[in-house]
């Protein structure tokens, strides 16, 4: 993935860092450093930070962080070259070619291009003899051709190879079909088929309207081993992790709050009746990665899952991750209907307005989960249920709401709200204590002097992996320094993103290119962010001889490791040699 240094260089010092966080972010100076609430978690105190000098941004709540590449991929959800191109044009230079990044981006296209076609294919088939079943069961699920034209719906025909010979006189290759998901291909003879047959097909599109990948419903339920729902599989346009159905048209809703549904059909029958903010996740439980592409639309989700104890056991695990994101979160539930699909339906728009008026909010809903859980009817169970119950209400952030949610629960657990004022007020009191305690600690302790926070990065030699730290932070503040280091080699660090790090400045620095945070190239979001951390932690003037220390440690560590490996191996070999002498 490599783009000419020298154009790294150009584009990172035209997009400086806090002109490009500026464009999301609100900023205010403090000292040589920016804060402003973070974009990726949510929170009401800034601590996201940017440090103009440094080229880096840092966010101690949720430690993501990185140089000004690395904040376009994750606001954006950007791949590395897509971002260097969103700031390329952002400043209105030409991105280089480059065969390996082009002949990626290349295939890519192929890919958009060939689902386009494939998605105008099983459009028509819908209106062909072979798909009469399909439409006449489109139809009376209550999808007009109005609704089937805005959101592409298709047929996929009952034969082995429609697709297929329909692609290649498109001209597309049997490799790019098979890049695509779309085909299969038998273990047998290597011949490729269509995945999808006599299936009703839901193209999936992104944000950007490109059509990315499929959903079809079985029209013949006969088989039962056939899958209700089959979806395309990962691609290297597709991932259903990072995408919803339908965000493509509700991100252009007037509404101002996002529905989330579990399936297609709830989603299209919602945008039918006017809520033309629905999308529905793929077939898998909301992520991450969707919570955070929902932020970037909205901060209010209504979240409407199936009323059967899959559905809910779904919702409950979705509700964590939705506050994570800063999200404010309802919480519907249907009433004399299982899905969004026969509410609308049975009872129309109205209805449903009605009931997502009063939808019933996180705290209404987790004391009702926290409810079933006991039996109120036992004193013990009660109290068990009062105390769990004191211990969510203590996370309310207003007074008023603890109020309400305390009288509330003292009512059912059947005690007085001064009793049950006291308990809340108990935990909140610990909590407090807690929290106060995790935050001196959090100032105290300086960041560099604990593992990082990720597995993958853990340190073996903790004594070099603090050299090199301090070396690297020191360096990319001053990068003369690395005319020192002429003795000191990459391998003889002891942390490999470390040395990666270092070789990569080096050789940047010997070819008098700039040494930033920013042109470093290869590394995942995890290393950007504890390396952000690490040059971060950096303070005060650099200094020569603090330097060379570091490159003394790292050097006599690294020979100390060598030389206990070799004397290991001696004591080994001398161990052996005896007992094959006692042995004789
Ligand atoms: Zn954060």
């Amino acid at each position: 993935m490599a783009f000419p240094p020298a154009f790294l260089d150009e584009l990172t010092a035209r997009n400086p860092i806090e002109d490009v966080v500026g464009q999301y972010v609100t900023l205010r100076r403090s000292g040589g450093n920016l804060f402003g609430l973070c974009p990726f978690h949510g929170e009401k105190t800034a601590s996201f930070s940017v440090a103009p000098d440094k080229g880096i941004y840092y966010c101690f709540g949720c430690h993501k962080g990185g140089g000004v590449i690395n904040f376009q991929m994750e606001i954006e959800g950007l791949s590395y070259p897509d971002a260097v191109r969103a700031l390329a044009k952002r400043v209105g230079m030409t991105v280089p070619d480059d065969e390996q990044y082009q002949s990626r981006y290349r295939q890519q296209e192929r890919l958009w291009a060939l689902h386009k076609e494939a998605a105008r294919f099983f459009h028509s088939q819908l209106y062909a003899p072979g798909g009469a079943k399909a439409l006449e069961y489109a139809l009376g699920r209550g999808m007009p051709k109005a609704t089937l034209t805005t959101f592409g719906i298709g047929y996929a025909p009952n034969t082995w190879d429609s697709l297929v010979k329909a692609m290649r006189a498109k001209g597309y290759t049997d490799q790019e079909l098979i890049d695509s998901g779309l085909v299969t291909v038998a273990k047998k003879n290597g011949n490729i088929f269509d995945r999808f047959r006599d299936r009703l097909m839901f193209p999936i599109i992104d944000v950007r309207g490109n059509v990315i990948g499929f959903g079809g419903r079985i029209m013949n339920n006969d088989d039962p081993n056939a899958a209700k729902y089959l979806n395309s599989p990962e691609t290297i346009i597709f991932n259903k992790r990072k995408n919803l159905f339908a965000l493509n048209l509700a991100k252009k809703s007037k509404l101002g709050y996002l529905i989330l549904v579990e399936g297609y059909m709830d989603a299209i029958a919602l945008h039918q009746y006017g809520f033309d903010c629905a999308v529905a996740s793929l077939g898998t439980s909301l992520t991450e990665e969707h919570a955070t592409l929902l932020t970037r639309y909205t901060d209010q989700v209504v979240l409407i899952y199936d009323g059967d104890e899959a559905g809910q056991r779904a919702s409950a695990r979705a509700i964590p991750i939705l506050e994570k994101a800063g999200l404010q979160i309802r919480v519907l539930k249907m009433k004399d209907a299982k899905d969004p699909d026969e509410y609308l339906k049975k009872f129309g728009a109205d209805a449903f307005k009605v009931l997502l008026e009063d939808a019933s909010n996180r705290v209404e809903y987790q004391i009702n989960a926290i409810r079933r859980k006991y039996d109120l009817r036992e004193d013990n169970q009660r109290v068990e249920f009062i105390t769990e119950c004191a211990k969510l209400i203590a996370t309310l952030p207003s007074s008023i709401q603890r109020e309400i949610y305390g009288r509330r629960v003292a009512e059912e657990g059947k005690i007085t709200y001064e009793a049950m004022e006291a308990e809340v007020k108990k935990v909140w009191k610990k909590r407090q204590n807690r929290e106060k305690k995790a935050e001196e600690k959090r100032i105290l302790e300086p960041a560099r002097t604990t593992q990082p926070k990720s597995r993958t990065l853990r340190y073996d030699n903790v004594k070099s992996a603090r050299a090199e730290e301090s070396l690297i932070a020191q360096a990319m503040k001053e990068p003369a320094l690395l005319d020192l280091t002429e003795a000191l080699k990459p391998e003889e660090f002891s942390v490999p993103l470390f040395s990666r790090v270092y070789a990569q400045m080096r050789s940047r620095h010997e070819a008098h290119l700039a040494v930033t945070m920013a042109t470093l190239e290869e590394l995942s979001a995890e290393e950007a962010s504890h390396l952000a951390l690490v040059i971060n932690s950096q303070s005060g003037p650099v200094n020569e001889q603090a330097f060379l220390d570091c490159v003394r440690t790292i050097q006599s560590q690294h020979r100390k490791a060598n030389v206990t490996t070799e004397d290991d191996l001696m004591a080994m070999r001398k161990k052996m040699q005896e007992r094959k002498g006692m042995k004789l």
